[in-house]
């Protein structure tokens, strides 16, 4: 038994150490608070360019004494899956919220966005069925499915046109279904969403959208990708999460009574699993309010993210994506520069994450940078600033 152990330390070991050498060994960070605009780390402060936190909302005054109040009322956990007997009002009051943000007819809240995304899958999609993916999809939805045993083909990111040949040539005998993400958030970029609704209308599928970044910051009001588009009627099933741009925790499904209710039956990683903390479906609750009531963060946001894309392309750098996404990804291509660089801005005070392989494809490391609502625009001339110039600038007439 010690020997097995042993042997399989040292196999786990040889992959660190090859994960290392390619520079892409990953470390935990301990940090005070991850959703702050400012936060410590090994003592020192730093800018929060890391966070999905876009409005700012983990430390909004009110979320937190909407949360306080649940502790109260709830306690700290809600003692069983939903369907046992872990549903409290204030799900349902999130859930009836939902509803009227949407624009829909049922909401479902699940323990996070990766479990909603898991569960509609699973549970929509058969093994007869075909799943047309984006093949930058988020890994929840790519695990998803794979779980779902249903047939997988993934289209070029962001491409209409192989989209539809690959729907010409796999017209299967079952259901088949397009899967993207709204906002993707390795690389700032947006779903073409009105040429995904044609293609899923004229092909009879159904489109699934994981709006998790959209959520709270695209579209009037941050109500989503789906509106951005003015489709919301048109996407039959709408993920998103409170984790992001909401500030709190979990994830939903928006969509008809129907499917909702189907959900409540199939959805394995809703059933089987315990129902969201009360503190954050009332922090969730509480921040669909905030958004409606405090537009200026929004606002704020993409003042910070327009600045950065304009003084870093001024810079020489290649970025990615368009607004309104909440972030933008700086393309450095080899692993060890993006190091570089991350350690460059950090030792001048700024948190910038290198992302690498696996998490975005070979070739294409980056730093991504998600200014929040609550930056001030010094601090966002700080983060140009940190950033070497790569090539001199176009001299002046
Ligand atoms: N979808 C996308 C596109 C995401 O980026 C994430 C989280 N990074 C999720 C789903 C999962 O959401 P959660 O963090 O709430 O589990």
């Amino acid at each position: 038994m010690t020997t097995r152990r042993a042997t399989m330390n040292d196999t786990w070991e040889e992959t660190l150490r090859a994960l290392e050498e390619k520079g892409l060994r990953r470390h935990l960070k301990t940090v005070d608070a991850g959703g702050l605009p400012r936060i410590r780390l090994n003592d020192t402060t730093y800018l929060n360019l890391a966070s999905n936190n876009y409005l700012g909302f983990t430390h909004h005054p009110r979320l937190i004494a909407a949360a306080a109040r649940a502790l109260e009322t709830y306690g700290a956990g809600a003692g069983a899956s939903q369907l046992i007997c872990g549903r409290a009002e204030v799900h349902a009051d999130l859930e009836e919220a939902l509803c009227k943000f949407k624009g829909v007819e049922a909401a479902l809240v699940f323990s996070s966005g990766y479990a909603a995304n898991v569960g509609v899958l699973t549970s929509l999609v058969g093994p007869r069925d075909q799943i047309f993916a984006d093949k930058l999809n988020h890994a929840s939805l790519i695990d998803g499915a794979r779980l779902s045993r249903g047939e997988v083909h993934r289209y070029c990111h962001r491409d209409p046109d192989h989209l539809a040949r690959l729907l010409h040539e796999h017209p299967g005998q079952g259901q088949r279904f397009i899967v993207s993400d709204g906002v993707f958030s390795m690389d700032g970029d947006i779903a073409p969403l009105p040429d995904l609704v044609a293609l899923a209308e004229q092909h009879d599928a159904v489109l699934v959208l994981d709006d998790a970044h959209g959520t709270g910051v695209v579209g009037p009001g941050g109500k989503g990708t789906a509106a951005h588009f003015g489709l919301e009627d048109r996407v039959p099933v709408q993920i998103g999460t409170f984790s992001k741009a909401l500030g709190a925790q979990g994830g939903f499904v928006a969509g008809s009574r129907t499917l909702i209710d189907f959900l409540v039956n199939r959805a394995r990683s809703f059933i089987f699993s315990t129902g969201l903390a009360p503190a954050s479906a009332a922090a969730s609750k509480e921040a669909l309010r905030v958004l409606e009531e405090e537009p200026d963060l929004l606002e704020r946001l993409q003042s910070h993210l327009r600045r950065l894309r304009e003084a870093l392309l001024d810079r020489g750098y290649t970025l990615t994506g368009s607004p309104p996404a909440p972030m933008i990804a700086v393309i450095m291509g080899d692993p060890g520069d993006t190091l570089d660089l991350s350690a460059h801005l950090l030792d001048r005070g700024i948190l910038a994450p290198a992302v690498r392989p696996p998490s975005v494809p070979e070739g294409t490391s980056r730093i991504r940078l998600a200014p929040m609502g609550t930056h001030v625009p010094e601090e966002i001339e700080r983060v140009v600033e940190a950033f070497p110039m790569r090539r001199r600038p176009p001299a002046c007439p």
